[in-house]
């Protein structure tokens, strides 16, 4: 990570926590992230829980000022109107969300999203004020098929051509073989793609977009690991899966010292 960057742990919590559980959650992450005195100026922290939890999540860090972010799991392309089952960006900024996943992997495999509808959402997501976290990542077939950066870069690239370079992104490299899997990559592997996703950034929306988008790695991070990935100059933070539903653990890796 670079220090013009400001790094961001973001936890997925994926179709986990209901909305009680997500207040006790989040009233417990604060607390620890208080007792241990965390510096949210010099490591943003965002969890992302599933939609019926927003408001609850809302209210909370409103009402007690705490610093952490939060953001959605998911993002409309469209505004308003007959898509039955969909989230609008408008009723999300009305809570105040301040990032949309697009693109997880989880969503593309049992949901056929492709990166035309991943560039789509993204750009709805910033129509309404709120931050894409643009996920993109190889399977293990593709890795062995074309190595490890030309899915990622392609996948960008084509997400790319729907936004501007005044469009404030965070991209998120999962390699898919990594999620969930226990099988985190090397941070030499991340950093390769990291550095890959920025130039296509500088090559799509500018060298000022590329320097300051914030890329994380995501895919079986820990405590334990962390630190590796944010030692490396291209990786600016993480989107961490099962590990952000645990208060110690999560609470860890947001601590975590190079
Ligand atoms: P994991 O998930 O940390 O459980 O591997 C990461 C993700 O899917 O965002």
């Amino acid at each position: 990570a670079q220090a013009t960057r400001t790094p961001l742990i973001a936890g997925n919590w994926k179709m986990n926590l209901d909305h009680l559980q997500a207040i006790a959650f989040v009233q417990k992450l604060s607390w620890s992230l208080g007792d241990a005195k965390h510096d949210f100026s010099q490591v943003e922290v965002s969890v992302f829980p599933p939609f019926t939890d927003l408001r609850s999540v809302q209210t909370l860090i409103s009402a007690d000022k705490l610093e952490l972010g939060f953001g959605s799991q998911d993002i409309s392309e469209h505004d308003s109107g007959a898509y039955t089952g969909e989230v609008s960006g408008a009723f999300l900024s009305r809570l105040d969300v301040q990032y949309a996943i697009v693109g997880h992997s989880e969503r593309r495999q049992l949901h056929g999203e492709t990166d035309a509808i991943v560039g789509a959402k993204s750009a709805a997501a910033v129509r309404h004020g709120i931050v894409p976290v643009i996920c993109v990542g190889e399977t293990a077939e593709d890795l062995e098929e074309h190595g490890p950066s030309a899915v990622p870069v392609a996948q960008l690239r084509e997400i790319l051509s729907h936004l501007k370079a005044s469009d404030e992104i965070v991209v998120a490299y999962e390699p898919v073989w990594a999620i969930g899997s226990g099988q985190a990559a090397t941070a030499e592997q991340a950093e390769q793609v990291a550095a890959a996703l920025r130039a296509v950034i500088a090559e799509v929306l500018g060298d000022d977009r590329a320097a300051a988008t914030r890329i994380l790695y995501g895919g079986s991070v820990k405590s334990d690991n962390i630190a590796r990935f944010m030692r490396e100059p291209n990786v600016d933070g993480a989107l961490v899966g099962g590990a952000s539903l645990a208060i110690d653990e999560f609470s860890r890796i947001v601590q975590f010292k190079k």
